[in-house]
């Protein structure tokens, strides 16, 4: 991963290091999936609620929330979104088991220099936690896997809070509830979705191009800072 001075972009007067706390995505972000068992969960969920198939070809997946996912899932198969919705609970549910049934067959790959990253936050005090489209006990078994679950201190998930936006004003709101009204909240994201969402919480977001959008299509979103990966906040946490 190219780590050029050039291919970082930061607003000026932007210190990534003057924040208390730091709201993590979990996909892309700290780890890829190197397997199938949560997509799998999506079909199976559905699959064996409403015995037939389901796909989600041609649904958006990165930046996007699960239940988001599991409704527009059904209603391309021509659900209504009211049966959808109804749902939801069930499906999510159904998911979540699946997930932790095979948590053994999980293969999280953490993002390049990650570990050190979350190392060098935790010995700065920092407040850590996850903000992620996932719903909980997913993003739990995900980070768990990865082992890096130490390092978050609570976690906002897609269960009850079903855009991105929410996730992050809610986990901002927490950091806060913890650490002080004064808190200083920072978002780590790596789609555009989580530029746009921290942004319309006026929180500041680090944009990673550690997922699947290039530094180039997330600097259109004008994070305050754009890197290529973590690697290059190591060694300036304080
Ligand atoms: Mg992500």
């Amino acid at each position: 991963m190219a780590t050029d001075a050039e291919q970082v972009h930061s607003g000026e007067g932007f210190d990534w290091r003057a924040f208390d706390a730091y709201l993590f995505d979990i996909d892309g972000t700290l780890l890829n999936s190197r397997d199938r068992v949560h997509y799998e969960a999506f079909l199976n969920a559905m699959q064996a609620m409403f015995g037939r198939q389901f796909s989600l070809e041609g649904i958006t997946l990165h930046g996007s929330t699960d239940p988001v996912i599991l409704l527009e899932a059904m209603v391309r198969s021509g659900m209504s979104p009211t049966e959808g919705r109804d749902a939801l609970p069930e499906a999510m549910e159904r998911m979540c088991a699946e997930v932790e049934a095979r948590a053994t067959e999980l293969r999280p790959e953490l993002c390049p220099h990650v570990s050190r990253l979350l190392d060098e936050l935790d010995a700065a005090r920092k407040l850590m936690a996850l903000a992620s489209g996932n719903v909980e006990r997913i993003g739990w078994a995900k980070v768990r896997a990865a082992g890096i679950h130490q390092y978050f201190r609570f976690g906002s998930f897609a269960d009850l809070r079903e855009s991105r936006t929410e996730i992050f004003r809610w986990g901002a709101n927490e950091a806060r509830r913890l650490l002080g009204n004064e808190a200083r909240v920072c978002c780590v994201g790596d789609t555009p979705a989580d530029v746009q969402a921290a942004h319309a919480c006026q929180l500041p977001v680090i944009a990673v191009a550690t997922g699947i959008f290039s530094a180039e299509r997330l600097r259109q979103e004008h994070p305050e800072l754009c890197i290529p990966a973590c690697e290059v906040l190591l060694g300036s946490a304080r």
